[in-house]
């Protein structure tokens, strides 16, 4: 069994519909599909972190309505640790509105972040403690909560000993003391290019990105480049993870699988190679279906991939 590990990050409820085309303004279409169901980049990397066999701790913050029922019956039923999510009465839990057009494939989607953009200081404080737990190794971030507490949350770790990865999406000035403090960072091209100014196209110019980072003091760089697969910096020596072939069928969330299964590997003890290959093969397979959270692969199925 692995180490434990924590993710720090976000719930949204994703309020999704499809229609034959995006409206535009103004316009009302018929549309159909209508699902809520759970979403955030902090709470789909969990999910995948726990269902790729970690023992992780998803630290979160939720209002009292519907939507913070969605989080807590989800994690109730895939048996996580739920001993780390925050409950506000002051905020409403956050929802992500969802629309896809079926003529173009395209997506159109506002964030809402409601309760995860107010940890407090005292709230942080508590989050750093949890970093502290014995065992725990690894502390997995996004930029969907209120930044300050990441970047506090970051300094603390690192100070600590433990490894903190970051996935810095969405895209957001990051300030440049914070970049020290990370072990891991995990852009995919479009944020990569963001940060660095680098449009990430070939591993060259992923190479030249990861300099960018390593410049800064990230000590490991993994910028995701969707079908061409991931590559990886170890200090300033790169190479590119193919891919696992499959027939995609919704992307959504490869990033998400793809920064759980990451997770997973490492906190088993895996080395880096080794766990981004495992994270590409947890990517490809949620690629395979439709939606975030649900989409992301068990552990055996995983496994079997990689033989
Ligand atoms: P994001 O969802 O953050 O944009 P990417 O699109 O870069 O992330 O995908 C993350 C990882 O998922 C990639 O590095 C790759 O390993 C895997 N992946 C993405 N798309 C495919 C695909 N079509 N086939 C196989 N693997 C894929």
């Amino acid at each position: 069994m692995g180490r434990k590990a924590l993710v720090f990050g976000s719930f949204v409820a994703d309020i999704m519909a499809r229609a034959p085309h995006l409206p535009a303004p103004k316009e009302t279409v018929m549309g159909h599909g209508f699902k809520i169901g759970p979403g955030g980049k902090g709470f789909n990397q969990a999910v995948a972190a726990h269902k790729a066999g970690a023992d992780v701790k998803l630290v979160t913050k939720l209002g009292t309505d519907h939507f913070a029922e969605i989080a807590e019956n989800t994690m109730e039923q895939l048996g996580m640790d739920r001993s780390g999510v925050f409950v506000t009465e002051e905020c409403d839990t956050g929802c992500a509105l969802i629309l896809v057009g079926e003529d173009s494939g395209q997506n159109e989607i506002v964030v809402v972040p409601g309760a995860c953009l107010t940890f407090s200081e005292p709230e942080v404080e508590t989050v750093k403690r949890l970093t502290d737990e014995k065992g725990c190794d690894y502390v997995l971030m996004q930029l969907e909560t209120n930044s300050g507490a990441v970047y506090d949350v970051a300094e603390h770790a690192a100070l600590n000993g433990k490894r903190v990865i970051l996935n810095p999406a969405p895209a957001a000035a990051v300030p440049e003391h914070v970049w020290k403090w990370i072990d891991i960072v995990t852009p995919n091209e479009v944020e990569a290019e963001y940060y660095t100014g680098i449009p990430v196209c070939s591993g060259e110019s992923a190479e030249e990105a990861a300099q960018w980072f390593h410049r800064r003091g990230v000590r490991h760089v993994i910028i995701t480049m969707g079908d061409r697969g991931a590559y990886l910096s170890v200090n300033g020596a790169g190479q590119m993870v193919p891919p696992f072939c499959v027939t995609a069928v919704d992307t959504t969330g490869a990033g998400d699988a793809f920064n759980g299964g990451l997770l997973a590997a490492l906190s088993e003890g895996k080395d880096l190679t080794q766990a981004v290959v495992f994270a590409s093969a947890a990517a490809a397979l949620s690629v395979g279906r439709i939606g975030t959270a649900p989409s992301m692969p068990e552990r055996e199925e995983i496994l079997s991939l990689l033989k």
